[in-house]
């Protein structure tokens, strides 16, 4: 099926209120543009030099995201134009991001990455990290970076009963840091789960933005 064609099954499945990233890492710029000539805005993009080629190169109305694992070595270079870092997940990195944010006088928008899966290669903050974050005012503290909300990512496994019980997780923490830190602002509003395996999965819980790649623009080649 063509890049169109997957889009309009997928887009079946997206209620409004759910964004969709397409998540472009490793696919051509030609590929990139039949999504974006479909009406696809948000591209998702994992590897900081990858990202940086593309965005010169491609329409300058594109939202790029960042989801993959972001060393502070290179956060200089999203600063400028990332529309959202998804993966954020240490002290490290967010003070990186406020410091060069502040340079050049932006707010970035960042999603806190929780660990939600029982693989410990994947990346992320403990619920119990995140919440002493909150709780010490060192997010508070971050002038030049705007939390929209947590990311995380399942186990890579076919039960969908402790997948849908990680989403679950990590909708359970976000209500908790919601009401308990942000109920005066309206900026934490975002829970970025699911990919093309499990999206719908994601979506049942209370996900509001979708990362998916493999099934819009098929099989990456590595
Ligand atoms: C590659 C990637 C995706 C997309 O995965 P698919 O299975 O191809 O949909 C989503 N999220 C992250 C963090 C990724 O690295």
């Amino acid at each position: 099926m063509s890049v169109v064609q997957n889009l309009a099954s997928i887009r079946k499945d997206i209620p409004s209120w759910v964004k969709l990233v397409c998540v472009s890492k490793f696919h051509p710029e030609s590929t990139i543009m039949e999504a974006y000539n479909a009406g696809e805005r948000i591209f998702g993009e994992s590897r900081v030099q990858e990202l940086m080629e593309k965005q010169e190169r491609l329409p300058n109305d594109i939202n790029w995201h960042f989801i993959g694992h972001l060393q502070t070595n290179k956060v200089k270079y999203l600063v400028p134009f990332v529309e959202l870092i998804h993966g954020v997940d240490s002290l490290k990195l967010l003070l990186e991001i406020n410091k060069q944010a502040e340079k050049i006088n932006r707010v970035v928008n960042c999603l806190l990455q929780v660990h939600i899966a029982t693989e410990e290669t994947k990346f992320g903050f403990s619920p119990e990290e995140i919440l002493a974050l909150y709780q010490s005012g060192t997010i508070s503290n971050l002038s030049n970076i705007r939390i929209c909300g947590l990311m995380g990512m399942a186990t890579f496994t076919d039960n969908h009963q402790q997948v849908r019980k990680e989403f679950q997780s990590l909708k359970a923490l976000f209500d908790t840091i919601k009401r308990t830190y942000c109920a005066e602002n309206d900026c934490f509003t975002e829970i970025s789960m699911g990919m093309s395996d499990d999206f719908q999965i994601a979506i049942e819980e209370g996900g509001t933005l979708v990362r998916i790649g493999s099934s819009i623009f098929g099989q990456r080649e590595y």
